[in-house]
């Protein structure tokens, strides 16, 4: 029979649930992982596009290192909502918490008409459309091809946008330097390129390759665009330096890729032929700190074949978690909590929406933190007259039997996809 402890289970086995299970299984707690893919590496996996290639690996290692831990059981191919259900997880499972941490996968739906019936016709989402790039090339890969033709628009202003860019400038690049006979790897034309590239096959001008270029529609100014962060509550000198390193690290990936950017420019409509995507009709807009208003009078159309969206991205719908709008409820959005009563706890991208890693990994190591400090303070038996108080307000830790039968469901999930140990498991998936 296992000891009196705390039974922790996590949803999500990425950045921000491996950083999660890794503090709590070191504060003496027993923790399930669970996760929907074979491989846990989330957003790592499938939103880096695959240039990435030497922060992906470096990001794989990490998770690798704390999922393997001791006291951490991890049950790969098992989905909230599809294999577990919520409301059976969190009432009847009898775990002390529960911790969402599985990302947000789903895009923020485009709102100009038609979208929805125009997608596949020339209108994609930016997480199908990385997800598309990173495995088109993988022998088992059996989701619908996605055609990239040059000329396309990216709507958005993010991290995620850049990268939507860049892969349709690769994807062009190298179909021209293709029909020069000229093999080049997208890795190489993000890391080096376009006109060093050219310059290395004896081409001397990028333009000979005739790649038109996609666009990149930003509804604010460039140095509004969310690719890097300011400090909080940041002083006018500390903003101007934060517009200076947006507009820098947009000079850069433009002087690299050779696309265009519109920005002050909102879509207002699609122009379509036979069904299918032909165009954009746009406005320019006018911008007042955080807010955007169309001008009158300069309607203009853009051609285009591909329109992407890339506006952001918000978490799946678990039936059973309760939405507010877009989002799951979380009372306390700063320690993603979601019902404190029931232990049930929000961490990553599914409370922070698309961050970044560091991002993640600060919000699952915050939300971790105060789990195992306040709401698990009777566990790890601090002393002071404010633990105590805490103390009696926190749960004590599970029962032997409790534990004990927490242990066989997570067995049961285990044997049910063949899992035995994490590293064979890893190597057996890769
Ligand atoms: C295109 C793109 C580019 C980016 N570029 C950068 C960058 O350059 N630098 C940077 O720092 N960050 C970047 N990011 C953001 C960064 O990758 C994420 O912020 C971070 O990895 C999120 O970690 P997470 O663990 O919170 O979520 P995720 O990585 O999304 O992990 C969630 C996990 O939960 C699992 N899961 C989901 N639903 C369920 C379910 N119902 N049941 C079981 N399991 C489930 C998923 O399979 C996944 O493994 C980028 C993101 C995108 C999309």
């Amino acid at each position: 029979m296992p000891e009196s402890r705390h039974f922790v289970v996590i949803i999500g086995g990425a950045v921000s649930g491996s950083v999660a299970a890794e503090i709590l299984a070191e504060a003496g707690m027993e923790i399930a992982v669970i996760e929907q893919n074979d491989r846990p590496y989330g957003k790592i996996e499938d939103g880096l596009p695959r240039w990435h290639v030497h922060q992906r690996q470096k990001e794989y290692e990490k998770i690798n290192g704390r999922l393997k831990g001791t006291g951490i059981s991890f049950v790969p191919r098992t989905k909230l909502g599809r294999d577990i259900n919520f409301k059976d997880l969190t009432e009847n499972w009898g775990a002390s918490a529960v911790l969402l941490a599985n990302g947000a996968w789903r895009d923020r739906p485009q709102r100009l008409e038609g979208a929805e019936d125009l997608l596949g016709r020339g209108f994609e989402y930016q997480n199908p459309f990385i997800y598309w790039f990173n495995h088109q090339h993988e022998t088992g890969f059996s989701d619908r091809q996605i055609e990239v033709p040059d000329g396309a628009v990216i709507l958005g202003g993010g991290l995620a946008s850049i990268d939507c860019v860049k892969v349709c400038q690769i994807v062009n690049y190298q179909r021209a330097f293709q029909e020069r006979g000229i093999e080049v790897d997208p890795v190489e034309i993000e890391k080096k390129g376009v006109a060093k590239l050219c310059e290395a096959h004896g081409i001397a001008d990028p333009a000979e390759l005739g790649v038109k270029g996609c666009t990149l529609v930003y509804r604010r100014r460039i140095q509004d665009m969310p690719l890097a962060q300011p400090a909080e509550n940041a002083t006018p000198e500390q903003m101007e330096k934060t517009f200076a390193a947006r507009r820098k690290l947009l000079e850069i990936a433009q002087k690299k890729l050779l696309f265009h950017i519109q920005d002050q420019t909102l879509p207002t409509a699609f122009i379509t032929r036979d069904g299918r995507v032909a165009g954009l009709k746009l406005v320019r807009t006018k911008v007042e700190g955080r807010k955007a208003t169309p001008i009158p009078d300069s309607e203009h159309n853009l051609e285009t074949a591909l329109v992407i969206s890339s506006i952001g991205s918000i978490p799946e719908k678990i039936p059973g978690v309760e939405m507010n709008g877009e989002v799951f409820a979380f009372k306390d959005w700063d320690l993603g909590v979601y019902d404190a009563e029931k232990g049930i706890f929000g961490v990553g991208n599914v409370v922070t929406g698309q961050g970044n890693i560091r991002k993640s990994l600060l919000h699952a190591q915050k939300v971790a933190a105060h789990l195992k400090d306040s709401y698990f303070r009777g566990a790890l038996g601090a002393a002071s007259a404010e633990a105590v108080k805490e103390h009696l307000a926190a749960k004590d830790p599970l029962p032997p039997d409790q534990v004990q039968r927490l242990r066989q469901r997570i067995q049961e999930l285990q044997e049910r996809v063949k899992y035995d140990d994490y590293e064979a498991w890893i190597k057996r998936v890769t």
